[in-house]
């Protein structure tokens, strides 16, 4: 499919890079191809960024079809790279799947996300821990407001500067475990990286930070048992050494940063057990002195540490709430290779000149 490109008359003047924050400034141009059942993706093209007009009984508004991913593009000496792309263009499409969402070409897509940031590419801030947010996303676009799987669809990229996550260096954040509200069942669309799944995670959310918490822990949505994930992160723990995340049931996000984490992780010796932690277990090995370690690991922050734990209205404290050695080591490789400042044995980066 050829990508037709429009590119905008005047370009925006640029924020100021050193006060980037996240997701509030937006690159000059954007993606976006339609989907229908008899014609399939069709219409892709580059336009300048701006409004999409919507019908207001478009599927989206009523039923919540909606998916997204979230992905960096990181300034080079000589261009840009993109860590591990095809992985969140696959995640994208096992979403479709779920949600009954057309799937994409991934080849195709990237080759779309990589022409539309080098049409975009001096928004790509520069200094130590910015970088370029992608934000792609699909809508179900039907406009009639009979319940059925999509017939139309719509697929967009924007892109967005961002700051460093830790604007003064890594510092730990603090956790309250959520024992009432579940983001996700088993069966559910917890794998799926959907809008619903955040709207259902709002309330928690609401009430964490009104008692000083920066994130929630999710426990299972079947017997509020077993640890599940953090807010937008998936979540790790160093107890006895060994290092434990909780397994892919189903209900639990698959992040890619957890991913190359647990292959860093193996290929540096350590036992790595992706299986079911209760909370009990966890707590326990809190109040027992083996949690040596907690951390968040997702795109937007990389690797964040867990310096509080509470539950049931008890703190408990890791790794003196400070960050533990695995997790500053963890933060530095993995950073190091996204930035392009570390070699890349794993061959993640993909680099493009300009
Ligand atoms: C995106 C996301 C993550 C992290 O995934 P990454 O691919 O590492 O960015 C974890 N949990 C949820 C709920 C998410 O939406």
């Amino acid at each position: 499919m050829e990508i037709k490109v429009e590119q905008c008359k005047v370009r925006k003047e640029k924020p100021d890079f050193s006060k980037l924050g996240f997701g509030k400034y937006f690159t000059d141009h954007m993606f976006i191809m339609q989907y229908s059942d008899t014609e399939g993706w069709h219409d892709a093209k580059i336009v300048p960024f701006g409004y999409i007009p919507i019908h207001p009984a478009s599927t989206v508004l009523h039923y919540g079809a909606e998916i997204f991913e979230g992905m960096k593009a990181y300034k080079t000496a000589d261009g840009f790279q993109l860590f591990r792309p095809l992985e969140n263009f696959k995640r994208l499409n096992d979403s479709a799947e779920r949600l009954c969402l057309p799937k994409v070409d991934e080849e195709f897509t990237l080759k779309a996300l990589i022409e539309l940031i080098k049409l975009d590419y001096d928004w790509i801030p520069e200094s130590v821990g910015t970088s370029l947010y992608i934000r792609p996303f699909m809508f179900g676009n039907d406009e009639s407001l009979g319940v059925h799987a999509v017939h139309n669809a719509t697929f967009v990229i924007i892109l967005s500067p961002v700051g460093s996550y830790y604007a003064e260096g890594l510092s730990p954040v603090k956790i309250i475990i959520e024992n009432e509200d579940v983001r996700a069942v088993r069966g559910g669309t917890g794998y799926a990286k959907c809008g619903g799944n955040y709207a259902a995670s709002m309330r928690a959310g609401k009430r964490a930070a009104e008692k000083g918490f920066s994130q929630v822990l999710w426990l299972d949505g079947v017997e509020r048992k077993y640890i599940e994930e953090v807010g937008a992160m998936n979540v790790m723990f160093k107890i006895n050494g060994e290092i434990i995340t909780p397994v892919l049931t189903g209900s639990v996000l698959p992040g890619i940063t957890r991913k190359s984490c647990i292959e860093m992780l193996k290929s540096w010796g350590y036992k790595v057990s992706e299986r079911l932690l209760s909370v009990d277990e966890l707590i326990g090995a809190a109040e027992n002195g083996t949690l040596d370690e907690a951390w968040g690991t997702g795109t937007a922050a990389v690797v964040s540490p867990i310096g509080n734990l509470n539950y049931k209205d008890k703190n408990h404290i890791v790794s003196d709430n400070k960050i533990g050695p695995l997790t500053q080591k963890l933060y530095d490789e993995l950073t190091g290779i996204q930035w392009g400042l570390k070699p890349d044995p794993y061959g993640w980066c993909v680099k493009v000149k300009m």
